[in-house]
């Protein structure tokens, strides 16, 4: 997927980098075993992994423990280097939703061997995400209800402001370590809840006032 679409606009914006944020629930890391870090817990997607809503989730062959997360994401309109809160916060040009889907299985055997998450976090389709709303018709509030159902059943129920890293610390956080560009988009990790899904599965969800999402796994 080389484009976002912009909702209420024929505009389109081409992604760059696609930075995901670990653990920034407490009740997440915490189902998942984990501390709660100190600073954000940062990876990596592709842009060639992500597919729009209502799209197909391929479930790979290498893996029997598929995980969805529902996620905030930004959108970044400028470039940022080591931003000020004012300049982080200027530097988001949207929000969507997004779905993170995890290999749990491959993850948890690449954590106990010390090796990285890539595997685990980047396939085909591994990336779900909603129609950007521009904040400059939505400016988030950070106490938004987010939540996804499998099968019409609810399996997360949170709002942003579980978040440890909000937004705009998160934004300037990363714009420490790497530039931030134009077109790049941040995952900004999932609340508690996440669970495994199979072939057939049909997953909706959304955050109050950014969007909604929808994938089917096959
Ligand atoms: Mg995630």
């Amino acid at each position: 997927m080389k484009q976002l679409e912009i909702k209420n606009s024929e505009q389109k914006i081409t992604i760059g980098k696609v930075v995901c944020v670990g653990r920034n629930y407490a009740a997440h890391a915490k189902e998942m075993g984990n501390e709660v870090p100190d600073f954000p817990i940062l990876f990596l997607k592709t842009a060639t992994c992500l597919i729009p809503s209502r799209g197909e989730v391929v479930h790979p062959d290498y893996s029997s423990n598929l995980h969805h997360e529902i996620e905030l994401v930004l959108i970044i309109g400028n470039k940022i280097k080591n931003a000020t809160e004012e300049v982080a916060e200027n530097a988001i040009f949207g929000y969507a939703v997004g779905l993170d889907m995890t290999l749990r299985d491959l993850q948890n055997e690449s954590r106990k061997r010390g090796e990285p998450w890539t595997l685990a976090k980047v396939f085909d389709t591994s990336g779900v995400i909603s129609p950007v709303i521009l904040k400059s018709e939505y400016h988030l509030g950070g106490n938004e209800k987010i939540f996804l159902s499998v099968n019409s059943e609810v399996k997360q129920s949170s709002s942003l402001d579980k978040m440890l890293f909000g937004a705009v610390a998160t934004v300037q956080h990363i714009s420490q370590k790497m530039t931030l560009e134009k077109g790049d988009i941040i995952f900004t990790g999932t609340p508690d809840g996440v669970g495994r899904v199979m072939p057939g599965d049909k997953l909706t969800g959304g955050i109050e006032n950014i969007g909604e999402i929808e994938a089917i796994i096959v």
